[in-house]
């Protein structure tokens, strides 16, 4: 037990943050049904540091993915509510948002894009394009294009044709067609350019982006914002995924096995850089196989058999 947190952990009175009840999960092997989580039930409340201890292959990670939106229980195979709001229910849409927003997520082993550089990467859940809007706009700018490209070539292509024949309607039909599409391939060309321009702006000078800069820099990587992740040691990885799961400050952290890949001392600076923030109000759930680890947490409970069960204090 952290003693700092026994006042704000045993406020039974907070509403949970995180509940999940009866969950089930089940895998085939095959044919052969393998079940993974039971009957987990968990509750997080608002502030709460909670560890899930569990032997390697006893469903931690399973249990973080339905909790994280990122995978679904068993059909009827219980409930997960997210501040009061049933996460099971979630359409496409709600459920992104769930998963990029809500919750923030730290694996194992990082999991950022190797293309782009430390801050592009903890900018991520902050870049979701608006799909709609990406959709729309080219048919757009193809529209106004191609109507622009058909009125300049029927209105004035004639004029430039190099024959001494009167235009037939036919004739200036195929050029408003030809003007037209080339009108429209220019327009699309141009609504993308704006596009890049307009993203690279964003990236660069955006609200989120100084967000995320400033997260960088309080992580000691304010000097490796433009390097690429392959040119890290394993610790600034994990500091750049840990900026990346806070990037939209979620109202939950969810880390699986966040120092499983580092050595003693680098995972200790890792989970000192959690603790600070959990002492300034982020809720963190984790799931770890290791005592020592799981002793940062103010709760730790047991996945055992595919249940959650309260550790013995
Ligand atoms: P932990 O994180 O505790 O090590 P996992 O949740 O990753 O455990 O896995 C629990 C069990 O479920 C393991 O036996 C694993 O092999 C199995 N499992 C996990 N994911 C799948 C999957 N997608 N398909 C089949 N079996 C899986
Ligand atoms: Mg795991």
């Amino acid at each position: 037990m952290n003693p700092s947190h026994d006042q704000s952990s045993s406020d039974a009175t907070r509403e949970p943050v995180l509940a999940a009840s009866g969950l089930r999960k089940t895998y085939r092997m095959g044919r052969v049904p393998v079940q993974v989580l039971k009957d987990a039930s968990i509750e997080v409340r608002s502030g709460e540091w909670v560890a899930i201890l569990g032997a390697s292959g006893s469903g931690k990670s399973t249990l973080l993915h339905l909790l994280g939106g990122l995978d679904r229980p068993d059909r009827d195979g219980g409930m997960i509510h997210f501040e009061g709001r049933r996460v099971s229910e979630f359409g496409g849409a709600e459920l992104n948002t769930y998963r990029n927003r809500s919750v923030g997520f730290v694996f194992q082993f990082y999991h950022l894009l190797p293309e782009l550089s430390v801050l592009e990467n903890a900018m991520l859940p902050c870049l979701v394009p608006n799909r709609w809007l990406s959709a729309t706009l080219p048919l757009l700018a193809a529209v106004i294009g191609g109507g622009v490209g058909a009125a300049v070539g029927s209105t004035f292509g004639v004029e430039i044709l190099p024959t001494a024949d009167p235009p037939t309607p036919s004739k200036i039909a195929l050029l408003a067609v030809t003007c037209g599409v080339l009108g429209a391939a220019i327009g699309v060309v141009l609504f993308q350019l704006g596009q890049v321009v307009a993203e690279r702006t964003r990236l660069r000078h955006g609200p989120q982006a100084a967000i995320s800069r400033n997260t960088l820099e309080e992580f000691g990587l304010g000097h490796r914002l433009r390097h690429r992740p392959s040119q890290l040691s394993g610790g600034e990885r994990q500091r750049t995924a840990i900026a990346r799961a806070l990037a939209s400050e979620p109202g939950v952290l969810m880390a699986d096995e966040p120092t499983g890949n580092l050595d003693a001392t680098t995972g200790r600076e890792i989970l000192d850089l959690l603790k600070k923030r959990h002492d300034a109000g982020l809720t963190i759930v984790m799931v770890t196989h290791d005592s020592a680890v799981a002793e940062y947490a103010d709760r730790i409970v047991r996945l055992e058999d595919g249940r959650v069960v309260e550790s013995p204090a």
